[in-house]
């Protein structure tokens, strides 16, 4: 094994690296390079047990990087708003246009018409393109931009009332420890959290551990590993939790011990399941009419779980991508909480999160953007609880197009009269994708920094072409887990005229006599951002053989347990909360008076759900779970990944039988929102009532309007939780066989 960061042989050249997606890994990478060409990908190799397998969308690394689609020049555009229709222009045109635009607006409206929108499309310390521009607008006077991520902001919520941190997993070799495993809405075969997530689990059921799937579909994890699969119909999860609940208060299973040392406000659920609140009991009768699952495997489950130990309740972010997502997590820790499974080896604290405090993404350093001058006269909101407050300044990220055709009229910030879009595809990835289509044709001026002609890219008015990250150098994390620190080390040269988003912003700021707004160069920059990360400082001695191997693994004495410490040596160790324990009841969600954000978790009726009237005319429940042949919307366009799966629409046999829809039909599915095209996956690997269409297929609506590219958002409510969830999963629709092709 050589770990040189680029290794020279006859054939060219291997270089050490690794990509910068939005996926759960951030995985070690050996890419192959002749001339400017990456020729073959080759994944992590380290033995076993810490070699981190690379999955098939980095295997298809250099269909990506060498698209041919790919801007690899400044465009502008040249047919309608939206049609994707772009010219060849040169960087001065490109810088001129949009500091003419930027002036007048900034002139005429002022700077809060200038809407910075940035997301995780890539995710590094340096080239992450928000922070560099966010940096530039900072200095120009200000701007008004989003709040809120759209995968885990339900998960985020949740655990912040709960304990009082996000970082609430377990190292995945934990899962060794545990006897029982629930995967509650967590299929990581298709959304790798966490890279070796599947490696473990494999090994913790070889170990003899139980796992049982609850999911509205057998998933790729449940069909790989569950001994036992249990349907439930979307946003009940919640109810069927509290039944379990109610099992095991009924029957004296719960850990009163546990909860008595580190709790407070168990008395206040318990009144709630019991219905001495409300007067419904919680019971798995009860439970059963909501959520489709029979009272019987609830009951076994409750009695399964409680008295199992340690068992690992993993409950994870798509349920909780819902219209009363945050709920789901906090319920599911309050069961982690009652069986006494919180800070214990094998067990877990629920959340669903699943991070922990080493080599968190979240820990990564990056370059200072400073403070937002619009910003300034804002409310503090460090640390609060209420999306009331977060959203007086900033817009909430699935009320983005609302924002911009409503305004202040709308309760929004500002009037936004131009957007700058980087690091996403929003027009794709949140929610009611025609609305995006309506919103983005109001606007004056819209700059995008893309790599690809994406659904959003297609309505730029100018097109500035960004580098991948195999053209530049920077550091990684992964998402949740690891724990290793990862480095990007750059493997070709940019392609075309391709630049960083750091090195746009800074010849923006150098040309809008913005001075001092990038003192460094790449390597310094690097250096400094490694200094300045007191956990990079603490686990690696030396800097440059970092650099070279392109990963630092961190040794762990033990795995890492989250609250081990909360629980051995509770006086000394107090949970992060306003009260030092596990709030089951929150005061400060009960202080905020609104009843989307009850002080402990319930089960809430929500609009669009399986009761909702509007049933009757859109029947189906529809869930966008995570692609397996993408990272969202990225890599889209990459054939080998395109041939893993075709874009289908799942639905049961019983409710395609009912509409006449045989496997493969050509059908539509539609509701108030819009109409998306595609073939039908007929299977009886999703419970009858629900339909799936994997997120991030490109929007692509043709003249009547239906949307040929199918993408899942085309059909999913623009709204937000109490907690600040994406509702995504929350939306009905319908579905109908058509002639010809879809
Ligand atoms: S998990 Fe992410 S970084 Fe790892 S191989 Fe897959 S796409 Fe690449």
């Amino acid at each position: 094994m050589n770990h040189q960061k680029t290794v020279n042989h006859p054939d060219g050249r291997i270089v050490r690296t690794t990509s910068a997606y939005d996926c759960g890994g951030r995985c070690p990478l050996r890419l192959h390079v002749k001339g400017n060409q990456i020729l073959r990908v080759e994944g992590d190799d380290a033995p076993e047990p810490n070699q981190l397998r690379t999955c098939l969308r980095c295997r298809a690394y250099k269909q990506y990087v060498h698209h041919p689609d790919r801007f690899l020049y400044p465009q502008k555009r040249v047919g309608k708003r939206g049609e994707g229709k772009f010219e060849r222009i040169s960087w001065d045109e490109a810088y001129d246009t949009f500091i003419r635009q930027l002036d007048r607006i900034k002139a005429t409206y002022g700077n809060s018409a200038i809407l910075l929108a940035t997301g995780g499309g890539y995710l590094a310390s340096l080239h992450q393109g928000g922070l560099a521009a966010s940096r530039l607008l900072n200095q120009y006077g200000g701007y008004v931009t989003h709040y809120g991520n759209i995968s885990s902001e339900g998960a985020v919520w949740a655990s912040l009332t709960q304990y009082g941190s996000v970082m609430v997993g377990h190292s995945r070799e934990d899962m060794m420890n545990s006897k029982l495993i629930i995967l509650w809405g967590w299929d990581p075969a298709r959304m790798i959290s966490g890279t070796n997530t599947m490696y473990h689990l494999i090994r913790a059921k070889e170990n003899g551990a139980k796992i049982i799937a609850i999911d509205p579909r057998y998933h790729d994890t449940a069909a790989t590993l569950a001994h036992q699969w249990i349907p439930v119909y979307p946003g009940t999860d919640t109810a069927v939790m509290a039944a379990m609940a109610h099992v095991m208060i009924t029957e004296n299973l719960h850990d009163q011990q546990f909860l008595n040392t580190y709790t407070v406000g168990f008395d206040a659920f318990a009144d709630y399941v019991l219905g001495r609140q409300d007067g419904v009991e919680k019971t798995p009768a009860w439970a059963a009419q909501i959520s489709g699952v029979d009272a019987d495997t609830i009951q076994t489950l409750a009695r399964e779980y409680a008295t199992t130990k340690p068992a690992a309740l993993m409950d994870c972010q798509g349920p909780a991508r819902s219209a009363m997502g945050e709920q789901y997590n906090r319920c599911a820790s309050t069961l982690c909480a009652m069986t006494g499974n919180v800070g214990r080896p094998g067990g877990s604290a629920g959340g669903g999160l699943m991070g922990i405090p080493v080599g968190h993404m979240f820990r990564q350093s990056a370059i200072p953007p400073g403070k937002n001058p619009f910003e300034a006269d804002g409310p503090n909101v460090k640390g609060t609880l209420d999306i009331r407050m977060r959203v007086k300044k900033r817009i909430h990220i699935n009320t983005l197009w609302d924002a911009i055709l409503e305004g202040t009229k709308g309760g929004y910030p500002s009037e936004i009269k131009m957007m700058w879009s980087m690091c996403n595809n929003y027009v794709n990835q949140i929610g009611n994708s025609n609305k995006a289509d309506k919103a983005l044709k109001e606007l004056e001026f819209i700059a995008v920094s893309e790599l690809f002609p994406t659904a959003t890219a297609r309505y730029a008015d100018i097109i500035f072409p960004v580098t991948s990250a195999a053209e530049r150098n920077d550091f990684t994390r992964p998402w949740p887990s690891g724990p290793y620190f990862t480095v990007i080390n750059q493997a070709i040269e940019p392609l075309g005229e391709c630049k960083s988003d750091l090195q746009i912003a800074s010849e923006l700021a150098e040309r809008l006599g913005i001075e001092g707004f990038n003192p460094h160069s790449e390597e310094e920059w690097l250096k400094i951002l490694f200094d300045n990360n007191p956990e990079y400082t603490t686990h690696i001695d030396d800097y440059e053989a970092f650099r070279q191997k392109g990963i630092h693994r961190i040794d762990l004495p033990e795995p890492i347990v989250a609250f081990r410490d909360q629980i051995k040596d509770p006086q000394n160790n107090p949970f992060p909360t306003p009260s030092g324990k596990i709030e089951i009841f929150s005061r400060r969600a009960a202080d905020l008076d609104n009843p989307a954000c009850p002080a402990i978790p319930k089960y809430l009726p929500t609009a669009e759900d399986r009761f909702d009237p509007l049933a009757e005319k859109y029947p189906l429940q529809l869930l966008t779970p995570h692609p397996r042949n993408r990272v969202h919307s990225e890599l889209y366009l990459v054939p080998w990944l395109r041939e893993v799966e075709e874009h289908r629409v799942w639905i049961n046999s019983k409710d395609a039988n009912a509409r006449g829809i045989s496997d493969g039909d050509p059908v539509q599915v539609f509701n108030g929102r819009g109409t998306v095209a595609l073939p039908a996956f007929v299977t009886e690997r999703i419970i009858p009532g629900v339909v799936a269409i994997f997120e991030g297929s490109w929007y692509d609506p043709d003249e009547n309007g239906v949307d040929r590219g199918a993408c899942a958002n085309t059909l999913t409510r623009d709204a937000y939780s109490g907690g600040g969830a994406c509702v995504m999963n929350t939306s009905l629709v319908e579905i109908k066989k058509v002639q010809g092709s879809a």
